[in-house]
C-alpha cells in the first residue's frame, strides 16, 4: 500500500530517508530551502519543493495537511527545526518525527508535541562503542533512559552451555528473549538447548544489568 511521507531538510539524515522511501514505492514529498538539494532529488522523491518549512502558510500550500508522516530532519538549525515542530503540531499531522541535535533539543521537541524524537549520532555512536567493547556485541539498541535490548554473539564463555546453567535472569536480571541460529529465531528458548558459539542471544534488561551480562559473559577478557 502507497503511502504519504514528507522530509523536510535533505541533508545526509534526510536524504537517506527520502532515497529509502521512495526506493521501498512511497510518495514522499521532499522539502528544502536549498536549491541545489531539491535538484539532487528531483529524480528521487515523488515531489521535491524549494521551501522554507517555518512558514505555516507554504507548509498549507503544499497541502502537508493531507500527510500522514512528516519527517523533519533539520540539524544545524535548532530554531528552524523546532519552529517547523510547532507549525505540524498546529495543522494536526497525526505523526512528527524530528531530528535532535542534543539532549536539549530532545527535551524542547518532546514538549512541543513531535511523536517520535530521534538522535541517530548518539545512538550510532553508542552501538559502535558497544561493538568496540567486544566484537561479540552485534546491536545495541536503547528503549528508554535505563533499558536496552542487546544482540550478542554466544562467543567462547557461553559455548556449551545452557541457559539454565548460565541462569542469565537470576545471576544479571536480564531475560534472553530470542536465539538466533543460522538463519533461524527461535523467540522461545529452550532452557535446556546447548550453546553454540555462533549462536546469537538477543538479550533485554536494565543498562547496570546489561553491563555486569557483557562483562562477565562477552568481553574477552
Ligand atoms: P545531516 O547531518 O543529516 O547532513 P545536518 O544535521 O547537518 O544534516 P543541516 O544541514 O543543518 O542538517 O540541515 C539539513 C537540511 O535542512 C539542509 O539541506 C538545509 O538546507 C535544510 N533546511 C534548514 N532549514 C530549513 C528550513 N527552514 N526549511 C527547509 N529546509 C531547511
Amino acid at each position: 500500500m502507497k503511502r504519504d511521507y514528507a522530509v523536510i531538510g535533505l541533508g545526509r539524515f534526510g536524504g537517506s530517508i527520502c532515497k529509502e522511501l521512495s526506493s521501498e514505492g512511497m510518495q514522499v514529498l521532499a522539502i528544502d530551502s536549498d536549491e541545489d538539494k531539491i535538484n539532487e532529488f528531483k529524480n528521487i522523491a515523488s515531489h521535491a519543493v524549494i521551501a522554507n518549512s517555518t512558514d505555516e502558510a507554504t507548509l498549507k500550500e503544499l497541502g502537508i495537511k493531507n500527510i500522514d508522516h512528516v519527517i523533519v530532519a533539520i540539524g544545524d538549525n535548532i530554531q528552524a527545526s523546532i519552529l517547523t515542530t510547532v507549525v505540524l503540531t498546529d495543522l494536526g499531522i497525526k505523526s512528527i518525527t524530528v531530528k535532535a541535535q542534543n539532549d536539549y533539543h530532545e527535551k524542547i521537541l518532546n514538549r512541543i508535541g513531535a511523536n517520535h524524537v530521534v538522535h541517530p549520532e548518539r545512538d550510532m555512536g553508542k552501538r559502535i562503542a558497544h561493538n568496540i567493547i567486544s566484537n561479540n556485541i552485534l546491536d545495541y539498541l536503547e528503549l528508554s533512559d535505563d533499558h536496552s535490548i542487546v544482540e550478542v554473539r554466544a562467543g567462547e564463555k557461553m559455548r556449551g552451555k545452557t541457559l539454565v546453567e548460565l541462569d542469565i535472569r537470576a545471576n544479571y536480571g536480564c531475560n534472553v528473549v530470542a536465539i538466533k541460529r543460522d538463519k533461524d529465531i527461535n523467540v522461545s528458548p529452550a532452557a535446556d538447548d546447548v550453546l553454540k558459539e555462533e549462536d546469537v542471544l538477543i538479550l533485554i534488561g536494565a543498562d547496570k544489568d546489561i553491563s555486569r551480562f557483557e562483562k562477565h559473559l562477552v568481553i574477552d577478557r
